[in-house]
């Protein structure tokens, strides 16, 4: 191409371009004006060029006229509404092939858009950071391998630690190590898979410190533009003090449960598990017509046990006697209960009269062989028990009240014959 095409080429170009371009002589005096310096400088080409440069471009004089090789300079203005302008300059001087300066051109683009965006991305960035290190939940990134890219602090304290940084990048620390059991982390991770997402994850993590830390984790997979998987985003909530109410709640639950059905001194079943126990067993024995056999034991003069050794004492002798009674009762079946103050009581299921005052017999021997010393007794050195029991099969004309009433009349039958002695009263 010629060089008076390329120039004419050239000057179209300047002329019709989007960003300004402006060309003075020496004394600063406008010479060249385009299309994209009107439109943003807002005067035509003849009122630019009765213009000087200075006057125009907020540089000042000094500047402009000092200028010997190319710069750039960023400017800003007010507008009419107050709103800052950003302005990009790109100054160089006019040199001939002699080395003479003929002038300035200057490129002139106005970068308020960029700036601004820019400044958005910024703000946008802090805010994420603040919501990022105020959440109260821990935030991670990680690939699949489990490196952290990102994990907040709440996160690090969560685990034991003063800052993330004791995670990020780290191949040994990495996510699927912070699981307290590694079969959780491979489920976690299969979850993960499989979904491209885990929500309400409950599982323990590892704290450094060795306080439980029961968590539920949300999780989502990342992938780039490709759809390729770069990791995931994770999100942990800290439920510690929630299970250890659920704990607390259970344990109470629990006791309470055992309360209601044990007696409390014996340990052995209250007086309420033993009326269940044989209204059930009674209804049972009605439907199948089996004989049931009830026992009601009480020891011997121990109001004098009581008065001679002392309250203290007579609550370990209850004690010992209801063990004594519960492992004498040995069939699956049996109950043996604390009936009340010093009597007990025991149901015997699909046992007859031969069979009921067998066991009968077996608790005043097992009494006596705990050998108890009982100074004021009136029957024996021990202390001793008599028995009282009676058995029947149920039918719907009678109630397991009556078959007790019976045992209980056979229990007087022995205090009156003799005691430390077991009788049976047939229904
Ligand atoms: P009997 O041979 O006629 O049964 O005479 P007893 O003295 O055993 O009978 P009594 O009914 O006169 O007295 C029962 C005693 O049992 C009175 C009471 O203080 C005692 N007793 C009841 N419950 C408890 C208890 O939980 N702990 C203690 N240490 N004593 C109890
Ligand atoms: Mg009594
Ligand atoms: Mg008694």
């Amino acid at each position: 191409m010629k060089l008076l095409d390329r120039v004419h080429a050239l000057g179209n170009l300047f002329g019709l371009a989007e960003m300004a371009y402006i060309e003075s002589d020496n004394d600063l005096n406008i010479i060249t004006w385009n299309n994209g310096a009107s439109k943003l400088f807002k005067y035509s080409e003849q009122e630019a060029t009765s213009m000087t440069l200075d006057a125009l471009v907020l540089i000042s004089k000094t500047e402009l006229l000092g200028c010997i090789k190319p710069e750039e300079v960023t400017k800003t203005v007010l507008d009419e509404n107050g709103n800052k302008i950003w302005y990009d300059f790109f100054i160089t001087p006019i040199i001939n092939i002699k080395g003479e300066k003929l002038g300035i051109s200057i490129l002139v683009k106005d970068i308020s858009k960029e700036i601004q965006i820019n400044t958005d991305l910024k703000e946008f960035r802090k805010q994420l950071q603040q919501i990022y290190e105020f959440a109260p939940v821990g935030i991670c990134k990680a690939d699949m391998e489990g490196k952290f890219i990102l994990a907040n602090s709440e996160l690090a304290w969560m685990l034991g630690y003063d800052s993330p940084d004791v995670f990020i990048n780290k191949k040994k620390k990495n996510f699927y190590s912070i699981f307290a059991d590694s079969k959780k982390a491979d489920e976690f991770k299969n979850f993960l898979k499989e979904a491209d997402e885990v929500n309400r994850f409950r599982c323990e993590l590892n704290n450094k410190n060795g306080t439980p830390l029961w968590t539920v984790f949300y999780a989502r997979i990342e992938r780039d533009k490709d759809y390729r998987i770069t990791g995931f985003n994770g999100f942990v909530i800290d439920i510690s003090e929630t299970i250890r109410a659920e704990n607390a709640l259970k344990d109470a639950n629990e006791t309470l449960m055992l309360l209601s059905v044990q007696d409390g001194l014996t340990k052995i079943p209250n007086r309420r598990k033993f009326d269940e126990f044989l209204a059930n067993e009674w209804a049972r024995h009605n439907r199948d017509k089996n004989e049931l056999a009830v026992i009601i034991c009480d020891i011997d003069f121990f109001k004098f046990y009581n008065d001679t050794y002392g309250h203290q004492e007579g609550d370990d002798c209850l004690i010992k006697v209801a063990k004594a009674i519960k492992d004498t009762v040995f069939r699956p079946a049996d109950l043996a209960a604390r009936y009340g103050g010093e009597e007990f009581s025991v149901v015997l299921p699909l046992t007859d009269a031969k069979g009921a005052l067998k066991v009968a017999k077996n608790l005043n021997k097992c009494i006596e062989n705990l050998k108890l010393e009982h100074k004021s007794s009136k029957v024996a050195k021990y202390v001793t028990l008599s028995v009282g029991t009676s058995s029947t099969i149920p039918n719907k004309d009678i109630s397991f009240e009556d078959l007790l009433l019976r045992a209980d009349e056979a229990l007087y039958e022995a205090k009156k014959t003799g005691r430390n002695k077991a009788v049976y009263k047939p229904f």
